[in-house]
């Protein structure tokens, strides 16, 4: 028998020093990728059920309460292993365990956002116009207008009537609902939309939602098409055309989630960004039970359009419930601050074969490398970001080697090419140790997105970890 020939000094020295390209899903055992795509149709489950905020807060509500967890009453006392839950305005909730220290050595959190990107109706957002009854939307969050014209969206939202009742509204998801959708100019006559660049081609003002088309009798009044989608209105949530201006109301792919591929490796849906990270973060805080240092996973609003506002990031809620339980311990909220950490678990772009140059190979996530830690986001010279330590990303790498997670790096595409920008920053603020880590997205923003089983599933992993180390 031939002797194994001997690696070369070189080969040698290459395997101690020179860091490993992650392997990708090919390194997985056949059993946990099992366990991906069963963690996965969860997923599908819930992101069906959660294409808005308020969606998004009822479905984890709801997982909570199956979960044992009971709503935080700040007049209560809470031991090692209670499990509550806060919501904020029915657009934030939070799921927090107590854990043996109580919050004396800091919380764990884990923060992700549950608002897409998408269009919004405008206060007074009905009109006709050459006998069509339209909806006139201002888009929420960065999207390139082109892709959402000409496919099915969905309506959701709230709208208060002036009686003050709360009507909510969900119409266009199911095959037996009607649905919407902005028109798009036919090739034949596009010759000077086409010479246009992209952002002048389609504007703000072109994305005019179509709704109706039928008069409401046939009598000689003006409007009649708008005045019968009126009267369905009534007939249907009992509004009145003035009770658009006390309304949220979203347009949204009426998409549902998809597998992809032959393989049904991935998963296409819209909004991944970024409940594909808070339904790992949801589902590890029901998995974790009496952890060491209490642990909250906090799903967030307003992301999209810079965090702003009561049930944006920058609000106080978080750091108030965060400062309740502080107090309940007889710890100072400061203290309690400067010895947490966080996973601001949100998306990054992965690379792209159809779009090469917007990627520096080395620096960027690719699908199926498993979570996606990002050091710092921001544009230019690094501004607008926070920028996570070497010592806190130490930490966090020790730990997902530790648990065997796959995971990789990335910046957010080429140097100088954009930039973009998550709640690490607004977390980092309060004192807090924070990086990033989420899932790579392909298509980010677009009206559908594509993200690997096994990713979504080592972020859940990576989070389990995180609480209870
Ligand atoms: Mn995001
Ligand atoms: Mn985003």
């Amino acid at each position: 028998m031939a002797e194994k020939p001997e690696k070369s000094k070189a080969a040698q020295l290459k395997e101690k020093l020179a860091a490993k390209k992650p392997g990708g899903a090919l390194t997985l055992e056949k059993e946990k990728i099992a366990l991906a795509d069963e963690f996965c149709e969860g997923y599908k489950a819930f992101i069906n059920t959660s294409k808005v905020e308020r969606e998004a807060v009822k479905t984890t509500e709801k997982i909570a309460l199956e979960h044992g967890f009971e709503k935080y009453d700040v007049t209560r006392s809470y031991k090692p292993g209670d499990k509550i839950y806060v919501i904020n305005r029915g657009k934030n909730i939070g799921l927090a365990v107590i854990g043996k220290n109580g919050t004396k050595n800091g919380v764990r959190l884990v923060i992700a956002h549950i608002d897409s990107p998408r269009l919004d109706l405008k206060p007074n957002p009905l009109y006709e116009s050459n006998d069509l009854a339209m909806f006139k939307t201002h888009y929420y969050g960065g999207i390139k207008k082109y892709q959402w014209t000409a496919i099915p969206l969905a309506l959701h939202g709230r709208i208060v009537r002036l009686d003050g009742e709360n009507i909510d509204v969900s119409i266009g998801e199911n095959d037996d609902e009607p649905c919407f959708c902005v028109s798009d100019l036919l090739p034949h006559l596009s010759r000077e939309q086409s010479a246009k660049p992209v952002a002048k081609a389609f504007t703000g003002e072109d994305m005019n939602v179509l709704i109706g088309s039928r008069p409401f009798n046939d009598d000689k009044e003006s409007e009649q098409v708008k005045l019968n989608i009126l009267n369905i209105l009534f007939e249907k949530y009992g509004i009145v055309e003035s009770d658009f201006l006390s309304a949220e109301l979203d347009l949204v792919p009426a998409f549902k989630a998809r597998d992809i591929g032959f393989d049904r490796s991935l998963i296409g849906a819209y909004g991944h960004d970024d409940k594909v990270c808070a339904y790992p973060g949801v589902m590890a805080a029901v998995t974790v039970e009496n952890p060491e240092d209490t642990f909250i996973t906090f799903l967030c609003d307003k992301e999209e359009i810079g965090s702003d506002g009561n049930t944006g990031m920058q609000s106080a809620f978080l750091r108030d419930f965060i400062a309740d339980l502080a107090q309940a311990d007889g710890v100072e909220y400061r203290h309690v601050m400067a010895k947490s950490t966080c996973l601001s678990a949100d998306v990054n772009a992965a690379f792209d074969p159809n779009y090469p140059s917007a990627f520096e190979a080395n620096n960027s996530s690719y699908l199926n490398g498993g979570v996606i830690i990002t050091k710092y986001t921001g544009s230019g010279g690094k501004y607008d970001t926070s920028d996570a330590s070497a010592e806190f990303m130490g930490q966090v790498r020790r730990m997902l080697h530790k648990n065997d997670i796959l995971w990789q790096t990335g910046e957010l595409g080429r140097v100088d090419l954009g930039g973009g920008g998550t709640i690490a920053k607004y977390i980092a603020n309060l004192n807090v140790d924070v990086v990033d880590l989420g899932v790579p997205v392909l298509s980010m923003h677009a009206p559908f997105e594509v993200v690997s089983k096994v990713d979504v599933y080592m972020a859940y992993l990576a989070f389990v970890a995180f609480f209870e180390t």
